[in-house]
């Protein structure tokens, strides 16, 4: 007889487009760090939602500021003010140590908000004759699905069989400062980085190359887009990624964990000197800034605000880096690790990526590959020491 999982597999399989190809566990409840499936088994999540669970499914304090906003207000389109917008920009702004917040929704919605944004300081700040400007991008980049943004994705998968593609986008290598400088014309209006690449494989570029670019985009007059829509919100120990080498881009773009894995919020933070480009009309969305998302994401800078977030993930990415650094040479061939963040590169020899996610799901651990034979591992920060070394163990059983 089919179980519970095997009629909502085959539900999915025939109505859902195959945009996605999940792994075959069927989840119907969680908290914390832990996800229980159809058929009553429990899975410590380290995936955390690509990092929009940063503080734990079902955290009750989020839950209770949802909850509360649910039953009050949740919609008003930006024609109108709720008394929500005003305080959770505030609170972002001031966690971000900047003057403005423009809300969005997705992660991609708040990437595209930083390509237009500098674009329209390029040629009204800046001075680039319209239509010219160009943004400086990494290789090896993910920035969302949009069809801009995939324009200038070197992922076949995700870019391939989309053209006509969006122009003005230059292509450096990541960690690379001497190609970027070379890369930088009059008509550069930004450039655009992952301070750690996620989708990439949690790929840390070299010590000082943020600082550099840094240093470069400000001697230039361009703009510092810092994509820490997946690195930022506590993930890497710090508040945002770029704190670890204590740079301050001009332009936070964020996501994910700001909606608190319950709804979706990003946001777009800056001085009024780039972010005041925008005049009413010239930009928007209907759900944007909307009531809700605007209560759990000022809840979400509440928790960080208080620095526990980001001391655990510090605390605890020690850990899980102890724990996976002894698997090197015995089926891990390196890991790379920031805060509760790591990228695992297994030995390929002995299996893809795809192939670990299925033994671990099979061990009660849920992680997600990236590329060929790199399984990425990000759970909630809400996670226990003893659950790390649950993670752990469950890897060195795979590898045996
Ligand atoms: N930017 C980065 C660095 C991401 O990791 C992601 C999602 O994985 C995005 C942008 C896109 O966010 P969304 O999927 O919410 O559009």
């Amino acid at each position: 007889t089919p179980t519970a999982t095997d009629h909502h597999v085959s539900l999915a399989e025939e109505w859902v487009a195959s945009n996605y190809h999940p792994l075959p566990v069927v989840i119907s409840h969680a908290e914390g760090a832990w996800v229980t499936d159809v058929e009553g088994r429990r899975y410590l999540d380290a995936l955390a939602g690509y990092s929009a669970l940063n503080f734990g499914h079902l955290n009750p304090i989020l839950i209770g500021a949802a909850r509360e906003q649910l039953e009050r207000l949740t919609l008003t389109s930006r024609a109108f003010h709720s008394d929500r917008l005003g305080p959770f920009c505030r609170d972002l702004a001031a966690l971000a140590g900047k003057e403005l917040v423009l809300p969005m929704n997705t992660g991609a919605e708040a990437v595209e908000t930083a390509i237009k944004t500098s674009r329209k300081w390029g040629y009204e700040v800046k001075g680039v004759p319209d239509g010219r400007a160009r943004i400086v991008v990494m290789a090896g980049n993910f920035h969302g699905r949009t069809t801009t943004i995939i324009s200038f994705s070197d992922d076949p998968v995700a870019h391939d069989h989309y053209g006509p593609y969006t122009p003005g986008f230059d292509t450096v290598p990541y960690g690379d400062l001497d190609a970027l400088e070379a890369a930088i014309t009059d008509e550069t209006v930004a450039v655009l980085l992952e301070p750690i690449q996620g989708e990439g494989g949690v790929i840390i570029p070299p010590d000082g190359w943020l600082r550099g670019v840094r240093e470069l985009t400000s001697e230039r007059g361009v703009l510092m887009l810092a994509d820490e829509i997946q690195s930022g919100l506590g993930r890497t120990g710090t508040t945002f990624a770029c704190d670890l080498e204590d740079v301050v881009p001009d332009v936070y773009i964020l996501g994910k964990a700001l909606g608190g894995g319950i709804v979706p919020v990003s946001a777009v933070v800056a001085d009024r000197s780039v972010l005041g480009v925008f005049t009413p009309g010239s930009h928007g969305s209907t759900f944007g800034g909307n009531p809700l998302g605007a209560a759990v994401g000022q809840a979400v800078v509440g928790l960080l605000a208080t620095g526990e977030y980001q001391e655990r993930a510090e605390r605890l990415g020690k850990v899980l880096a102890d724990g996976l650094d002894r698997l090197v040479g015995h089926g891990i061939d390196a890991v790379r690790c920031r805060g509760l963040w790591a990228g695992v590169d297994l030995d390929p020899s002995l299996m893809t990526g795809r192939e670990a996610s299925h033994r671990l799901l099979e061990h009660g651990v849920l992680v997600k590959d990236t590329h060929g034979s790199t399984v990425r591992i990000a759970p909630p920060l809400v996670i226990e020491e003893h659950e790390i070394e649950v993670l752990v163990d469950a890897f060195e059983r795979i590898l045996r």
